[in-house]
């Protein structure tokens, strides 16, 4: 075969590799992406930051390790100053001890050996959940629910920044409308990140609002749209067939709802995880975006939440500005949590 027509082969040969290879990675122009590189680590903060933030627990979860490591003996006063530590930081009795068991059945020989142990299996404990956001619908509906004054409206609006951030169009339905205050809270939001909003009347039906803002949704064609919901009404019954509804009237509109996130108070501990279960129930909750981590010394509590619901943390709110809540990372939180 002549030399040209070998290289003109190798020439077709690459280009076609790269334009193929183009077709692929560009082919999923989805969401999915987006949340993707909304969820990478480089749109979190960084790892010494997160422990100046988490600083209320790492102060108190540190302090009690550090009497418990420093102990010489590793005896059974030992492991239950061990059991107590983890507890202390509201990681849940059930937890607390089958960490401790695992850590002691490997045997460690030295108090630092336990150490890097209890670090290993915390993050165990923590590993294999799929804590990604599932946007596929068109749009894309995400129903934020929980207690009042848990945090939902403040993460729907930090949601929202880092959808915009990441190039999805976003839309806020403030089907919050037992509370006078709640759509004009939203609405400064809405207007500070710079998304749309459809909101109703004081007293209008929730349900409608949800409806009207998934149906501008598809008008304006936006890739997600956000429901925010009242966290208390005239009674829990109410509150629950409330949110059943607007499940039945997004479904109905949309044919499916792709994220259900339950917002939790970080600093109610696990007083948080009873309510949980009934929201559980009603809404049939995907995720949980655990607010308030900054304004805790419990922050152990996570590892309690996901193993008593089920669920895992999808997001973490870390103060109150726009920027402060970030992916779930179990590595991330563990080093700020106990140290490398
Ligand atoms: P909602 O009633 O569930 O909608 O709760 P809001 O979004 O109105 O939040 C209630 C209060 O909690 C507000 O003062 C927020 O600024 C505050 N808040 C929400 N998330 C966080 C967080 O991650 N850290 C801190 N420190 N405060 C938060
Ligand atoms: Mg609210």
């Amino acid at each position: 075969m002549p030399a040209e027509l070998l290289i003109a082969l190798i020439v077709v040969a690459v280009v076609a590799v790269g334009i193929i290879g183009f077709v692929v990675t560009r082919r999923p122009s989805s969401i999915e992406r987006e949340v993707a590189q909304a969820r990478s680590p480089s749109a979190t903060v960084g790892a010494p930051e997160l422990g100046n933030r988490l600083s209320k627990s790492r102060t108190a979860i540190g302090g009690a390790l550090k009497g418990v490591f420093s102990r010489q003996a590793m005896d059974e006063d030992f492991w239950n100053s061990l059991e107590e530590a983890l507890i202390g930081s509201d990681v849940g009795v059930t937890a607390a001890a089958s960490i401790v068991a695992r850590v002691r059945s490997a045997n460690p020989g030295t108090p630092d050996g336990a150490r890097q142990l209890l670090h290993h299996e915390v993050l165990a404990t923590l590993s294999g959940r799929d804590r990604d956001l599932h946007l596929a619908g068109s749009p894309a509906v995400i129903i934020v629910v929980g207690v009042n004054g848990t945090g939902k409206t403040t993460s729907i609006a930090k949601l929202a920044k880092r959808l915009d951030d990441a190039g999805s169009s976003t839309l806020l339905g403030a089907a919050d409308t037992f509370r006078a205050a709640a759509d004009t809270q939203l609405k400064a939001w809405a207007d500070r990140v710079g998304v749309d909003i459809v909101s109703g009347q004081e007293g209008a039906d929730p349900a409608s609002v949800a409806y009207d803002a998934v149906a501008a949704s598809k008008a304006r064609h936006k890739d997600v749209v956000m429901i925010d919901t009242a966290g208390r009404l005239h009674s829990k019954k109410n509150l629950m067939a409330e949110l059943a509804k607007i499940r039945r009237v997004v479904e109905r509109e949309t044919g499916d709802i792709d994220e259900v996130l339950l917002v939790l108070d970080a600093t109610a501990g696990q007083n948080g995880i009873a309510q949980a279960k009934q929201f559980q129930e009603t809404a049939g909750v995907t995720g949980i975006v655990l607010s308030k981590l900054d304004g805790t010394a419990k922050g152990g509590v996570v590892v309690a939440i996901e193993q008593e619901l089920g669920v895992p943390v999808k997001f973490i709110g870390i103060g109150e500005g726009m920027d402060d809540m970030i992916p779930f990372e179990p590595a991330a939180f563990v080093d700020a949590l106990l140290g490398p």
